[in-house]
């Protein structure tokens, strides 16, 4: 697999992504998505919500405030139990997660490290113009809190019955003792979480239940079956709130990292938000004439983990004419750009002809257009950013109405007529 600092470079140079604040010197955990970044990440989160939420019939969507009332995360345990253990090296100061240390010593300098303290990795502001302890307030640390709080709302305006989810995807916050591995762990990044609310004893069931419904999500959209493995989380790993978590695991060129969380999240979190805010978040099941919290399952998965994994994924180096293409073959449906119109020459009636075409198209899809170098070079250009077709307008398309598409993972070439080129690009999506 290509190392962390290729994947870099590529992203960099192409306009994946950038260092945030980066003319002064970058911002630790912080990270920019480019023209092309941007693009992908909205394909991951579409992606997300077309299997979550429009295919569904029992799922639901929120967007709830990414600054709630602190007593959310007194009640949810955050405050007191959303921590790290931190150690400081006693010569050069800097700190680490315990987690990561393989032994007392600092992997900076070789210094003396402390004991344990914990750390409690919630962003704090103030909200309103008094900067005192009344007016402290938290970044979520996680999407989840949005749901519950809201469970009782979208009970009562969307007449769900269990099992039903409510998915939400927005911005969370954590201040991680020791960000890096690229954008693998940030301070500010996205999740995707989905709470599947379902009668308690049948939990279970529906915990194993999401596990295989994610992982073919992660299969299907392009991370090899080899790179990808279920880690059975034990009971002193897990979170305060979980009865049983299986994180889907990615191997990542430093090694395996949790690509997504799966956790039966039990009654705890509605339980807890009854007691603390008083409000009856019960259930009224018409099938046992009985009230009840329900239980909860939460696959829980951030944006950039698998932007990364399926960049890694689809990275590849091939020997050709030149010396080496490279190419990523990424999921045409991942992909920043679905294709790109490529006029054989800069003459003025082929640019022209060219133009139209990609007038027509982008309406329907991403698309781009470029018209320096060889056609050659262009290819190799859009290899290596994974749009998946090409088309190349010549001097015969001012002839025969024609043009050809060039496929990137097995670079035939079909010759269509324009009148049929927008059909036959999206048969081609459809079908990937
Ligand atoms: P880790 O053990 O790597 O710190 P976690 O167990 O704290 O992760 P969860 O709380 O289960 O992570 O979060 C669910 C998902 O959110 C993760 O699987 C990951 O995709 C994403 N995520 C969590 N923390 C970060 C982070 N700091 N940067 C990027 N993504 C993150």
């Amino acid at each position: 697999m290509v190392d962390l600092d290729t994947l870099f470079s590529l992203c960099k140079r192409r306009g994946f992504v950038y260092p945030s604040s980066e003319i002064y010197g970058g911002f630790g955990g912080f990270w920019d998505y480019g023209p092309l970044g941007v693009e992908m990440k909205r394909n991951i989160r579409e992606l997300w919500w077309r299997s979550m939420v429009q295919e569904r019939d029992d799922i639901v969507g929120l967007d709830a405030a990414i600054v709630m009332n602190p007593k959310v995360w007194e009640a949810s345990g955050h405050v007191q139990g959303f921590v790290d253990r931190l150690v400081e090296c006693k010569n050069c100061k800097q700190r680490f997660r315990e987690e990561d240390v393989e032994s007392m010593v600092c992997p900076n300098c070789g210094g003396q490290l402390s004991e344990a303290r914990l750390f409690n990795t919630m962003f704090k502001t103030f909200v309103g113009p008094v900067e005192g302890d009344a007016a402290v307030a938290f970044l979520r640390p996680e999407t989840a809190q949005g749901i519950f709080v809201d469970f009782k709302n979208v009970l009562n305006t969307s007449r769900k019955k269990l099992p039903f989810g409510i998915a939400q995807i927005g911005k969370a916050f954590r201040n991680e003792i020791t960000p890096g591995k690229f954008i693998f762990r940030l301070r500010e990044f996205e999740q995707m979480e989905l709470e599947f609310f379902v009668r308690p004893g049948t939990d279970d069931e529906w915990f194993r239940y999401w596990v295989e419904q994610r992982k073919n999500w992660h299969l299907r959209y392009g991370i090899s079956p080899e790179n990808l493995r279920i880690y059975e989380v034990p009971s002193e790993e897990r979170a305060h709130y979980s009865k049983a978590t299986a994180d889907l695991m990615f191997n990542f060129p430093f090694g395996w990292g949790e690509l997504e969380g799966i956790a039966d999240r039990t009654d705890f979190d509605l339980l807890r938000h009854s007691q603390v805010s008083g409000e009856d978040l019960t259930y009224f099941d018409e099938e046992s004439n009985s009230r009840f919290i329900p239980y909860v399952i939460e696959p829980s998965v951030g944006v950039e983990r698998p932007f990364l994994a399926f960049l890694l994924n689809a990275y590849h180096e091939e020997p050709d004419k030149e010396g080496t293409r490279v190419v990523l073959k990424l999921h045409p449906r991942l992909a920043p750009y679905k294709v790109a119109i490529l006029p054989l020459s800069r003459k003025e009636n082929l640019t022209l002809k060219a133009r139209e075409i990609w007038a027509q198209l982008r309406p329907n899809f991403m698309t781009t257009y470029d018209d320096s170098q060889s056609i050659g070079r262009r290819y190799r250009r859009q290899d290596e950013i994974g749009t998946p077709w090409c088309v190349t307008v010549d001097f015969g398309t001012l002839e025969d109405q024609a043009v050809t598409i060039r496929d990137r993972d097995s670079m035939t070439q079909e010759r269509v007529p324009i009148s049929e080129l927008l059909g036959n690009l999206q048969q081609r999506l459809a079908s990937s």
